[in-house]
């Protein structure tokens, strides 16, 4: 099926507040490895990845690369860079990596390291929508009725359900758009702040900078980012369900 190159920045670098612990919450365990560890094997296996990214937090490349690089054999991560204060901080040093290591078209999935369940049926399936509309997002309808509040905390709007997405990652785009779109947005930075935008995905810099279409792709109910305890405990049923564990030990970890 081969085919145009694609490249994956993976997105490691929060503190993960809402988690409550000392340790960032994409270092956390699922069953016996760290949560960042299943979206990166993921990659690793992926007919539609061919390399990766990582950006790591404040300090944390050394312990990236021993405890997640190294230790389990990723060989499509061709560089671990450190991110910064925002997610969107964060993605513009994993792409600023990628151009310096001399991409300039194929396509790039945006990744957050706490989503550990990606996986190759969603992957195939941006490839096949970015081919066609150079821009799409991992998604899945809402199963709630979803309500727009007010600043008093009272009902402003209620949307049409059937038209609201919950949007996951991976975001995929062009690495023309993304590149230019990013840089943009960058450099406009403090205009947005002060309109009180707050970019808090990747579709939004490209909204915001170009306002192209972007498609909606289904991901899944299970590709959920790991943000608070009660993810973690998910996480751990789903990780049994899928039967994470065969596919874990034919991986070969490495210690
Ligand atoms: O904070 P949030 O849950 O939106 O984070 C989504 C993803 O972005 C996580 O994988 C997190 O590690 C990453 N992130 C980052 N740099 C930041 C903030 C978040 O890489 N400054």
């Amino acid at each position: 099926m081969k085919r145009t190159r694609c490249a994956a920045v993976v997105l490691a670098g929060g503190r993960g507040k809402r988690m409550g612990t000392a340790v960032a919450k994409q270092y956390l365990m699922i069953h016996d490895k760290p949560v960042l560890y299943y979206s990166l094997d993921t990659f690793e296996k992926s007919e539609v990845i061919d390399e990766v990214i990582l950006v790591a937090g404040k300090g944390q490349i050394p312990y990236c690369l021993r405890e997640i690089v190294q230790k389990y054999g990723f060989q499509k991560i061709k560089a671990v860079v450190e991110g910064g204060t925002e997610r969107y901080h964060s993605v513009w040093e994993g792409l600023c990596a990628l151009e310096t290591a001399g991409w300039k078209d194929g396509y790039i999935f945006i990744h957050d390291g706490a989503r550990p369940f990606i996986n190759e049926e969603i992957l195939q399936r941006a490839y096949e929508e970015v081919l066609k509309s150079h821009a799409c997002v991992i998604g899945m309808p809402v199963k709630d009725t979803i309500k727009i509040a007010d600043e008093k905390g009272c009902i402003q709007m209620t949307p049409k359900r059937s038209l609201v997405w919950q949007i996951q990652t991976p975001q995929v785009f062009s690495a023309e758009l993304i590149f230019s779109a990013y840089r943009e947005m960058m450099q406009k930075e403090k205009e947005l702040l002060q309109q009180g935008i707050q970019i808090t995905d990747d579709a939004m810099v490209v909204e915001n900078v170009c306002g192209c279409p972007i498609r909606l792709v289904e991901g899944s109910y299970d590709n959920l980012k790991i943000t608070t305890p009660e993810d973690l405990e998910i996480a751990e049923v789903l990780w049994s369900r899928n039967g994470k564990k065969s596919s874990n030990e034919k991986s070969g970890e490495k210690s």
